[in-house]
């Protein structure tokens, strides 16, 4: 499957080496994945994010901030003047002679327009499963997955935690010419040759009700849902799994048991839940330790306890950020995956028919067809790849202060 550069995005000009592109380079260079610029009681901030986290870049003042968000607006196609109304237009440019991507969003705020710029990363969809940051055993779940092809994929976790990149990598896999793909996106951020994609689009009331209602008219043989938000559009992925089709989809939960409850409470019966799951992901994105200045560090009792919370051995040895020039102090530089797969087998297909709770579904899957996160999140600790902090800047489980609290 190749990704289609050629599509038709408006094409801005070269821009000429103006106060936007000197931001640009600075934020491609530092591999921002979003500008913010903020308009502030005195003037502007412009802030970048780089590996999850925002970091300021330069405040400058009001009449910068003006022209700088003027530029702005002429280059992405936004009309100048004053803005009353939220805008979004994506744009494709040169900047040092590299094509990029982005999606210029603008808000009108009380002290001034906002503009937030996504740096959409072409690279994301050419990911295959291996540069996922799988461990073996996960990696095994999913190809086991990928061969029979057999219910619902679902990958959970919150904004931001690479879930749409998993779903690319799987399409990867399993794209092939007999196959007729329909995605359906809110909003479609990278353009694939050879899929159907469906824009959401509620102003001209395409919802993703309607939206699945009409791919599955389409004839699929491969269905995927952007995200499931409600009831209606749950209900209908989960009966297009059941049908036969290959459904992939991406879905808010806390951890992949949780997800059960959340198609519950969409008013998924329990028959409809379990004819219709396959595999379960959850999924976020760790930062990893700079390799130029980590240091080997002691894990205290309190953090020991953390893994013992979840029947896991602690990390036999741990490394902590140190600081340097190539990580911009901050000790860390790039993401992982930091996964839990869940497949289903016979008895967790049974408990949900037979309505077990959560808890008890979480306890009894992880003998069976579970690997969970905080192993996952464990290994990677005693590799050296994250450190102890990070996971917890997760917010995996319970709020940090409890397991302060348990000494
Ligand atoms: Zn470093």
């Amino acid at each position: 499957m190749a990704d289609n550069p050629d599509s038709p995005l408006p094409t801005g000009p070269a821009l000429q080496p103006e106060e936007q592109e000197k931001m640009l380079s600075a934020a491609i260079s530092q591999r921002a994945t979003d500008i913010h610029i903020d308009p502030t009681r005195n003037g502007y901030e412009i802030r970048f994010r780089i590996d999850s986290l925002l970091s300021t870049w330069k405040q400058i003042s009001k009449a910068e901030g003006t022209a700088l968000v003027n530029q702005i607006k002429a280059f992405s196609g936004i009309e100048t003047g004053a803005t009353f109304y939220p805008v979004s237009h994506r744009q494709r440019l040169s900047i040092s002679d590299r094509p990029i991507e982005m999606r210029v969003t603008l808000v009108p705020c009380i002290s001034g327009p906002k503009i937030a710029i996504r740096i959409i990363d072409r690279d994301t969809i050419r990911k295959t499963i291996h540069q996922l940051g799988l461990s073996s055993s996960s990696l095994s779940g999913l190809q086991e997955w990928i061969t029979t092809l057999n219910g619902m994929f679902l990958v959970t976790g919150p904004t931001a935690s690479g879930k749409t990149t998993t779903l690319y990598a799987i399409l990867n896999e399993i794209v092939e010419e007999s196959r007729h793909v329909v995605t359906l996106e809110d909003p479609v951020e990278y353009e694939i040759d050879g899929v159907n994609q469906i824009q959401i689009d509620e102003h001209h009331k395409l919802n993703f009700a309607d939206g699945i209602k009409a791919a599955l008219r389409l004839d699929p043989d491969c269905l995927i849902v952007g995200e499931i938000r409600d009831s209606g559009p749950a209900i209908q992925t989960m009966n297009a799994s059941i049908q036969g089709h290959v459904v992939m989809a991406t879905m808010h939960s806390r951890d992949a048991v949780s997800a059960v409850t959340r198609l519950r409470n969409f008013q998924g019966e329990n028959h409809q839940i379990a004819a219709a799951l396959g595999l379960v992901a959850n999924q976020r994105l760790v930062r990893k330790l700079c390799h130029d200045c980590r240091k080997e560090v002691k894990l205290s009792k309190q953090e020991e306890t953390y893994f013992k919370r979840f029947h896991l051995r602690p990390p036999s040895r741990a490394f902590g950020p140190g600081g340097c020039e190539s990580c911009r102090m901050t000790g860390y530089y790039d993401r992982t995956g930091l996964f839990e797969i869940w497949r289903m087998d016979e008895e967790a297909y049974d408990m949900i028919l037979r309505n077990t709770d959560e808890a008890t579904i979480r306890e009894k899957s992880i003998h069976s067809g579970r690997t969970s996160i905080h192993e996952h999140a464990r290994d990677l600790i005693e590799a050296g790849v994250t450190s102890f902090e990070e996971v917890i800047r997760l917010g995996l489980d319970l709020p940090w202060s409890d397991y302060n609290a348990l000494g």
